[in-house]
């Protein structure tokens, strides 16, 4: 679908003739070091859309900006969606569900992304596609652009789970390690992509990610016979994913499918949760030394700050931490609860809901669904360590 780029912090609009990745303006203002300023929002003709939607045969693509020709062949999305009878038994809530979204190609909700821009990529004829990552999106990029012959430049802490640095080999994209945390990559790739041309695809920095990370908004809903949940539970590093969610449910507001929104509840390990802080105090702080054992959440200055603090807020949610011990248990809990293994920066959903049952923050009666990001397979050194010590 046609499509104009707005900007998060001043609300200009671009046409995506004019600019690819931030508002020109708004950028000016950034410290490095910090979250992004002039992070751009993907906005559509939703009548256009809504005259060709059909809810009894769905063509969810309408609600992207790239055109279904260039979209990657590799299945991605289309994740398990159910009701857990036996976490739902044990917390005493009537109605928990899980979207499975580790089940993904790479096992991570972030190939829904790299789907998105690998599409961006093949219609603008780019060969090549760099990235900054603390793993997971960089093991997603290398995968997907192997399914399509692009070539991926990763940039990666080299402390990254040697899982995640081993798909990226092995699928053959280029891997920089990097001596330093998520921020230093970060730097080093949108320098490598200003003096090569080639497309980035770092998170909240290139729109399309937070356009592609939506889809499971799309899906969470269709898979509840178009019914929104109450409350979803999502991990947050950076703020994309939260970010897109929101976004996704936002188009379906837009396009007149709802009318109301799910809470979106965003959760952070204790040690790296300047997000959570933003959201409870307004003021914004960076965590200095991030230190949690749960990698694919650990940010020193998340990117989408703004936009994840405006989804909690305008959604009626709220958030969370959860300390490492808590961490690890929700981890063998939720794998002995509800079968599904995740990694754990995925497994903070866990404690969570416990903290939220013990609080009364949510109704023992609504529909909660909790967001699995990661596959625990990604990471075993970290449940290792854990259970030796334990
Ligand atoms: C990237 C990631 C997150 C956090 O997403 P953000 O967009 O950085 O907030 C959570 N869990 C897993 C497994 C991830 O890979
Ligand atoms: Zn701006």
């Amino acid at each position: 679908m046609e499509y104009i780029l707005e900007c998060f912090d001043c609300g200009s609009e671009y046409s995506p003739r004019e600019v690819k990745y931030l508002c020109p303006e708004c950028k000016k203002s950034h410290i490095q070091g910090n979250p992004l300023k002039g992070v751009l929002k993907v906005i559509y003709n939703y009548d256009k859309i809504i005259e060709k939607f059909d809810k009894e045969n769905p063509d969810w693509d309408l609600f992207l900006p790239i055109e279904k020709e260039y979209l990657p062949s590799l299945p991605v999305g289309d994740t398990p969606f159910f009701r857990s009878e036996r976490l739902s038994q044990q917390l005493m809530f009537k109605n928990i569900w899980i979207k499975n979204d580790a089940l993904n190609p790479s096992g991570s909700l972030k190939d829904r992304a790299s789907f998105l821009v690998v599409a961006e990529a093949k219609k603008f004829n780019e060969n090549k596609i760099v990235i900054a990552s603390t793993g997971n999106a960089a093991s997603s990029l290398a995968a997907v652009c192997a399914s399509e012959g692009i070539q991926a430049v990763v940039f990666i802490p080299k402390t990254a789970p040697m899982a995640k640095q081993i798909q990226v080999k092995l699928a053959g994209a280029e891997l920089i390690q990097v001596d330093g945390c998520y921020d230093d990559a970060f730097y080093q790739s949108i320098k490598y992509s200003n003096e090569t041309g080639c497309l980035n695809r770092n998170t909240a920095y290139n729109p399309f990610t937070i356009e592609g990370k939506k889809t499971v908004a799309f899906e969470m809903y269709e898979q509840n016979s178009y019914k929104i949940p109450d409350a979803i539970l999502i991990p947050v590093g950076d703020g994309v994913i939260i970010s897109g969610v929101y976004k996704g449910f936002a188009d379906l507001k837009m396009a007149g499918l709802i009318d109301k929104m799910p809470k979106l509840i965003c959760i952070q390990a204790k040690n790296s949760s300047a997000i959570h802080r933003y959201i409870n105090s307004g003021v914004y702080t960076n965590e200095d030394s991030p230190t949690t054992i749960a990698d694919s959440i650990s940010v020193c200055a998340p990117c989408n700050a703004e936009m994840a603090r405006f989804a909690v807020k305008e959604s009626n949610g709220f958030s969370l931490t959860v300390t490492e011990e808590e961490i690890m248990d929700g981890q063998k809990q939720l794998l002995q609860s509800a079968g599904i293994f995740a990694e754990p920066s995925s497994a903070v959903v866990f404690p969570a809901l416990r903290k939220i049952k013990e609080n009364k923050l949510l109704n023992p009666d609504e529909q909660i669904v909790l967001l699995i990001t990661g596959n625990g397979l990604k990471d075993i050194d970290t449940p290792l360590k854990y259970l030796s010590k334990n």
